[in-house]
């Protein structure tokens, strides 16, 4: 076994070696390295044939139009063109939009950018459970509420939010809707016909494809207006200039047509690893799962330990690559946003850690976190 064990797949995945096959397809002289705008020989042709079909391929896992996927360079960048591009195209509409305490730095952190622009932002709290209170929504909406951005899957806890339940609410209101799908894709099926939802966030990089890389998807019916954030040569309809990364852009699309090829099966394997692995550390007196029981993705367990001293967490745990929270103490920090927003008092907050498994974990490496985790806490206690 390679040590230490990696349980962070929800950081990043290692781009699957069939997604690296096709990359390298796009880059040196004897692949197709070409502009995809040079529109005068077979270089730019061909590099424009390998940019349509990947937006087909991502495209294809949540149903919507090719012409509905925008490239952009990472998830962060497609939600900052969704919440500043609706604000400033709908603001003679009203200036006020709602997300919630536990989306990702990403969403949060741009819709507080807007309050500069004269934007009141409110910033909902979830249940104890990670979960949006719709009573909760539907109370903070106004009449002057353009636009609301709530993530499907949350990156920290796993939970999934009632996105077809919001966008109902919203709709007939004509609020726009911003989802950051970021940790759905893959995971759960999406599907852009029946969700009631505008604009949807996306990155190569949690699903086996290369970090670089991300798109938006924007509704066309009705079609939803974004104004530009990126100018210069008029690529992605005129909505974000730059040149296309091709080879990031085909890995991206191979990456999104193996997660559909393999969700099922590949959620199958790992509910199993997940529910043997909680199995086992439920048994840890004082461990509490944090988030939603049920309504999650089996690829996250976040748990926080009872009378454990953080500093002595990371330390303890060595032999797994995952994500703590302690791991901010040392840097400093204040303890995950996400779990004190759930109402984790501190001490809790701090002695917590996300595991998250993909599709290189194996029975193996399950059982040995098990019994590693189950001993590592029992000699924190002694
Ligand atoms: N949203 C969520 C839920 C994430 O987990 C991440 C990645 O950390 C992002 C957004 C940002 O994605 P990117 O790294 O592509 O900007």
């Amino acid at each position: 076994m390679h040590f230490p064990i990696y349980l962070d797949y929800m950081a990043t995945t290692p781009v699957d070696p069939r997604v690296k096959e096709v990359m390298d397809q796009y880059l040196t002289m004897d692949g197709i390295f070409g502009n995809p705008s040079s529109s005068s020989h077979q270089y730019g042709w061909q590099a424009k044939e390998a940019v349509e079909k990947a937006r087909a391929q991502v495209a294809d896992l949540i149903n919507a139009e090719p012409a509905e996927i925008l490239w952009t360079s990472c998830a962060t960048e497609a939600s900052n063109l969704a919440i500043k591009g609706a604000c400033c195209c709908y603001q003679r509409k009203g200036k006020h939009i709602i997300t919630l305490a536990t989306e990702h730095k990403s969403v949060l952190n741009t819709c507080k950018a807007m309050r500069q622009h004269g934007f009141e932002v409110t910033i909902l709290t979830p249940e104890q459970d990670g979960i949006l209170d719709l009573k909760k929504l539907e109370d903070a909406l106004r009449d002057d509420t353009i636009l609301v951005s709530i993530m499907a899957v949350n990156n920290e806890i796993g939970v999934i939010q009632d996105i077809e339940a919001i966008g109902k609410l919203l709709k007939p209101k004509g609020i726009i809707f911003h989802v950051d799908a970021v940790q759905a894709a893959g995971k759960i099926d999406i599907d852009v016909r029946k969700l009631p939802v505008d604009f949807m966030s996306f990155s190569a990089h949690k699903v086996y494809g290369p970090k670089g890389v991300g798109c938006l998807f924007i509704n066309h019916h009705p079609r939803i207006h974004c104004e530009t954030q990126m100018h210069g040569g008029g690529h992605e309809f005129g909505l974000r200039s730059g040149t296309l990364p091709v080879h990031q852009i085909a890995a991206m699309g191979e990456a999104f047509a193996i997660a559909k090829a393999e969700m099922v099966e590949k959620n199958q394997r790992i509910t199993k690893m997940r529910d043997y692995l909680w199995g086992e550390l439920s048994k840890i007196p004082g461990i509490q799962l944090n988030g939603h029981p049920e309504k999650r993705v089996p690829h996250n367990l976040n748990m926080s330990f009872a009378n454990i001293r953080s500093d002595n967490l990371v330390k303890a745990l060595e032999n797994l690559a995952i994500s703590t929270s302690s791991a901010c103490v040392s840097a400093g920090r204040e303890p995950s946003y996400v779990l004190k927003a759930l109402g984790l008092p501190d001490n809790l907050a701090f002695s917590s850690i996300r595991l998250s498994i993909g599709n290189y974990t194996t029975q193996e490496h399950i059982e040995y976190a098990a019994n590693y985790i189950k001993q590592a806490i029992e000699s924190l206690r002694d």
